[in-house]
Order: C-alpha cells, then structure tokens, then sequence
C-alpha cells in the first residue's frame, strides 16, 4: 500500500511523501518542555503538551503518520515587501485539498480507512513529523532542508488508522556556518536547532495589539512587512535550488502591497481583494501598521 500511496502522490505532483511513526514522541516532548520552560514558544502552537506528543489523543486507533511537503520557492523578486511563503493563494487551502484527496483516494482503497489532516493548524510539530519522516534535516535555523528546494517547504501531514512503515530520519544536519545565527534582525536563533519566536520578526508582524519598543526595533531592521525570510535566504543550502514544479504556487503571485492601497481601501475591500491570501489573516491594520513602522510614516 506504501508504494501505491506514493506513486499517487506523484500523480498530484507531490515529490515528498515519507511516513512518520504514531509516536508518542518522547524526544520531542523533552525539548517541548525546554522551550516551554524558557517562555520560547509563540503562543500559537497547541497549548496541551500531551496532544504534541501522543497523535492518538487526536486520532484515536492513529497507526502512522503521513507527512508531505510541498516546495513553493518562484525565486528572490527585488522589492518584495511580504515574505515567498505568502505570494501565492493561502497555501493552507491549496495544501489542505491535496491531503483530502490522499485520504479519499485512500479511503477508497484501505477498508475502514480513517484520517485527519492537517496544515499548519494541527496540534503536533510538522517541522518534527517531517523530519521523523526522512523528508529532509534539521538546519540551525530550525528549518527543514532538503537538498533540491532547500528549506523553502510546506509541510502537511495526515494522521491515519494504516499501519504504514514508518521511514527513518536522516543522519545529517545543515552545514553550520551561522549565518542564519548573525544576520538574524531578532537575534533570536540560538545556535542549538532552536529558535525564541518571541524575538522573530516573522512572528511580530503577526502581532495584533501594543508592540513593545523590541518588536518595533526588530521589525525595522528590513523592508519586509509581513514574514522574515532571512534566516532562508543566507542558507547556503537555499543556493541554486529548484523552483516548486507545482503549478497552485507558481501563479497569480502577490508580491507587494502598496501603502496608499492599503490606506485607502476599507477592511471589507481589503477581504474582497485578498481574503484568500494567508498575509490577510490579521487584517489589513496590521499589515499597515507594519508598513508605517518599517517605513518610518507617522
Ligand atoms: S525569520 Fe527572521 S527573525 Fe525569525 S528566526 Fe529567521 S531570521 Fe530570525
Ligand atoms: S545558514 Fe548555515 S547555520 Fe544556518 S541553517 Fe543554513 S547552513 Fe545551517
């Protein structure tokens, strides 16, 4: 079945697919506590430690896990004001229908077949699944790199009732040459394969609310007003890569957003125009906060 689920895959275009076990995930509930003990976590991850660890508490009778990724590197665009992971339709919705289609073409094939999916809002570590998974390895940035789309990837990944082998992870990290650690505007990558999202500037952009005098001084150090891609963009495993093959992240992409737009339209006309983009999810206030802030516009 292994083999007949990859090479469906491959019909919808999905070059990485690799199964992860159905845990608990020991190891990462230790370095879960860590983080949570330092106050590095961003809030947005799932608050219950146990739903991290045991993928049954979400799925019962939960056997393997399917991870996939889903490069969508178009290439470095000068002037770009929002982050690569964003210039196309919200990849959430892109991500979510191909996995419904991997658990329905599935559920057609494996009696009783049953599964859950998953896109960045699930309450387990996709960046730990896929690595579990064989998928790609751990760079300092706390990124996963494979070798030909480097770390430009999304993950998603379908909790299931099949017993599917499990792949094994791979025995390599990234080259460590800290640079990711020194260009970093939050200066919050640390050096052990883990980050503190709390001085991120990808995660401040997201921020609804007062910012503090920090956030404000990390959000200007580039003209990004939603995301941060440094710590990918120095990667020198993110050289000469391959751009995504799949089609959905290769058209209709935004890169910019214009501040007198911003300004000038409603809130409604702002969801008309871009409420099928995942930079819209906090609204178009922040996005022009941001922008004021980062451009020093009072
Ligand atoms: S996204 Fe930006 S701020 Fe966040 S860890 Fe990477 S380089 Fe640092
Ligand atoms: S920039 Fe260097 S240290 Fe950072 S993830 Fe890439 S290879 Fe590793």
């Amino acid at each position: 079945m292994k083999n007949r689920l990859i090479e469906y895959c491959r019909s919808l275009n999905i070059e990485y697919v690799g199964i992860a076990p159905p845990g608990p995930y020991l190891d990462f509930e230790e370095i879960w506590a860590k983080q949570i003990e330092k106050g590095h976590v961003s809030g947005l991850e799932e608050k219950d430690i146990k739903r991290r660890v045991y993928p049954e508490l979400t799925l019962e009778g939960t056997k393997s896990v399917i991870v996939c990724l889903f490069p969508y590197f178009t290439g470095n665009v000068e002037g770009a004001n929002l982050s690569k992971y964003s210039y196309s339709l919200d990849y959430h919705i892109i991500i979510k229908n191909k996995l419904d289609a991997i658990g329905k073409f599935l559920e057609a094939n494996v009696q009783d077949f049953k599964y859950k999916s998953f896109v960045d809002n699930g309450p387990l570590s996709d960046r730990y699944l896929a690595w579990k998974a064989g998928l790609g390895f751990w760079g300092i940035n706390n990124h996963i790199i494979t070798d030909k789309h480097g770390s430009y990837v999304f993950i998603g990944y379908i909790l299931n009732n099949y017993p599917f082998e499990p792949d094994k992870p791979q025995d390599r990290t990234c080259r460590k040459c800290l640079d990711c650690v020194r260009k970093c505007p939050g200066q919050c990558i640390l050096g052990d394969f883990t980050i503190n999202p709390q001085r991120c500037k990808s995660y401040i952009t997201q921020k609804k609310g007062e910012l503090t005098e920090r956030d404000i001084e990390i959000m200007s150090r580039n003209g990004l007003i939603w995301g941060c891609d440094v710590c990918q963009d120095v990667c020198p495993h993110n050289k000469n890569i391959k751009t995504t093959e799949i089609e959905e992240f290769r058209k209709n992409l935004v890169h910019k957003l214009c501040y007198n737009e911003l300004r000038q339209i409603s809130n409604k006309e702002f969801r008309r125009r871009y409420g099928d983009r995942c930079f819209s999810w906090r609204g178009k206030g922040v996005l022009q906060r941001n922008y004021e802030i980062i451009n020093k516009i009072k």
